[in-house]
């Protein structure tokens, strides 16, 4: 066998998966693992890095193994991972310094709020394209070194090292050689500055963060030096790095502007590609790196919706009107799109464009006849409006796709991406392979090492499975989404 395949780390938030690819972009095998979360309190979600590190090991001895390969089988490797979530770690020992903080911990909701009372959250939105909330590593970083012994003295002395997951992976793969992040990674901290494509001082200031701390910022297709014969049995290099929905997105072909993906995984993530413009938005969107490839930045507004698939899921476990996610299309199928009842999943609160998490989920507009195949479809459709507010809130900003490319577990329904497309009046495409986040991590890693030619040779390599084009009367469309406009107006806390 020829150096020829390629092997991508995904890193999430649940669970690890190595996928080995060939040059066509083709799965040869692929392994995955889930490991536990640690919740120390209402609000908080950890996870301990080494047990991180320890199932991506595995996963990744488990799909060479798969594979029937060796490292030396291996033309590079990428790595994807859940975005934000905050590790330090000691540069002489390599051990982390507390569990990490992952993205959806709110310990620093009250941080942020008193920033905000400061009046300091349009600057941050100028300089980092983002909002001041716990999501984001800034304010998780300054947790840790003012809540942890020692971190902020060994900090100032250059002792430790901040990374996302990313960056964590890197240096445990190449044995603390080399401490380096992407810039899409980097565009989620609230300490790196979108614009220069550099770590910015204010922002380093107004969180207390000593520069010394932080990773090199490198493009997403990289020289990211050579995992070490340790973890893969041979020295392999490491090429590629985006965070997880800019990873979707390049897993997409979306290279050029205007082109939009959306993720159906337990939350939804729209990501649209903005070309060289950070454009800034009017509706609460986030500004943020879609990628960073030779040199160039492209820039991306991203909204996301906290609950997606995890309704489905709700309903399964919580309400047990289905056995099993995929059931819900065979009952959407049967009842036909539901006019009357409208489920507002806000559950944890609503994301963009609306920003209240002090929102409640509800259903409305029950009658003696609704049943349950009417609350699983109207969940579904759910999802479907809250694409559309997004989409909406992107159009407003002056960015319209022609098209919407999706993935992501819950697009094997596709009842629901009929619907989709009928509530966006815009058509949707399901690719072939709807990993798209685990490829993206691939393409980099090939694009880089030369496997890949171009980012125009990726978007040959994209494969369209089906079309879904809108086919629902205007008036139908426009009666459902007042309906679902009225539906969100009565759970918001904030109006
Ligand atoms: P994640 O990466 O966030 O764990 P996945 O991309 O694996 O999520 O997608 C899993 C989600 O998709 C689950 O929340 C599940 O409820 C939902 N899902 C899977 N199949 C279907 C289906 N046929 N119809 C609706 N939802 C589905």
């Amino acid at each position: 066998m020829k150096k020829k395949l390629l092997l991508a780390i995904d890193q999430g938030t649940s669970s690890s998966r190595t996928v080995i690819y060939d040059h066509n972009a083709r799965v040869v095998a692929s392994a995955q693992q889930e490991f536990p979360q640690i919740y120390p309190r209402a609000g908080w979600v950890e996870h301990d890095p080494e047990a991180i590190w320890a199932s991506v090991t595995a996963v990744t001895r488990g799909a060479l193994d798969k594979a029937g390969a060796t490292a030396a089988d291996i033309a590079s490797i990428g790595i994807t991972n859940q975005r934000e979530t905050t590790v330090i770690w000691d540069r002489e020992t390599g051990e982390p310094v507390y569990n990490a903080i992952v993205w959806q911990d709110r310990r620093t909701a009250d941080y942020c709020q008193a920033k905000k009372d400061d009046g300091l959250e349009a600057g941050v939105t100028a300089r980092t394209g983002l909002r001041l909330d716990p999501y984001f590593s800034g304010t998780k970083i300054a947790w840790l070194l003012d809540n942890v012994d020692g971190v902020r003295e060994r900090a100032e002395a250059g002792k430790l090292a901040f990374g996302t997951i990313d960056s964590f992976l890197l240096w445990r793969l190449t044995a603390g050689r080399v401490h380096a992040t992407d810039a899409t990674n980097a565009s989620r901290t609230l300490l790196f500055n979108i614009h220069t494509q550099d770590w910015d001082d204010q922002q380093l200031a107004m969180f207390g963060v000593p520069r010394a701390l932080l990773p090199d910022v490198r493009d997403c297709a990289a020289d990211y030096g050579i995992a070490v014969a340790d973890c893969l049995g041979g020295e392999v290099p490491v090429c590629g790095i985006a965070g997880d929905q800019q990873a979707a997105l390049i897993g997409q072909a979306g290279f050029d502007s205007g082109m939009t993906k959306s993720t159906y995984g337990t939350g939804c993530f729209v990501v649209a590609n903005t070309g060289t413009e950070a454009l800034h938005s009017e509706n609460h969107l986030l500004t943020t790196v879609g990628m960073r490839i030779g040199g160039e930045v492209t820039y991306a507004l991203e909204g996301s919706v906290f609950v997606a698939g995890s309704a489905m899921q709700w309903l399964r476990d919580e309400l047990h009107v289905i056995d099993a996610a995929p059931e819900s299309e065979a009952i959407a199928k049967r009842t036909g799109v539901v006019e009357d009842v409208y489920v507002v999943p806000a559950f944890a609160g609503l994301g963009a464009p609306y920003w209240d998490p002090n929102a409640r989920g509800a259903i409305l507009g029950l009658t003696r006849g609704s049943g349950s195949d009417e609350i699983v479809t109207a969940t579904l459709q759910s999802v479907a409006f809250q694409t559309c507010d997004l989409i909406d809130a992107m159009a407003d900003d002056g960015i319209r796709p022609s098209v919407i490319r999706v993935d992501g577990g819950m697009v094997a329904n596709d009842w629901f991406l009929q619907f989709l497309a009928d509530v966006l009046g815009v058509p949707v495409e399901r690719p072939e392979n709807v990993e798209s986040t685990v490829l993206g991590a691939a393409f980099l890693a090939g694009y880089q090492a030369g496997v890949v030619a171009s980012p125009a040779d990726i978007a040959k390599l994209w494969q369209r499975d089906a079309l879904f084009e809108p086919a629902m009367q205007a008036e139908q469309r426009t009666r459902l989404l007042e309906g679902w406009n009225d539906a969100v107006g009565r759970v918001r806390a904030v109006r």
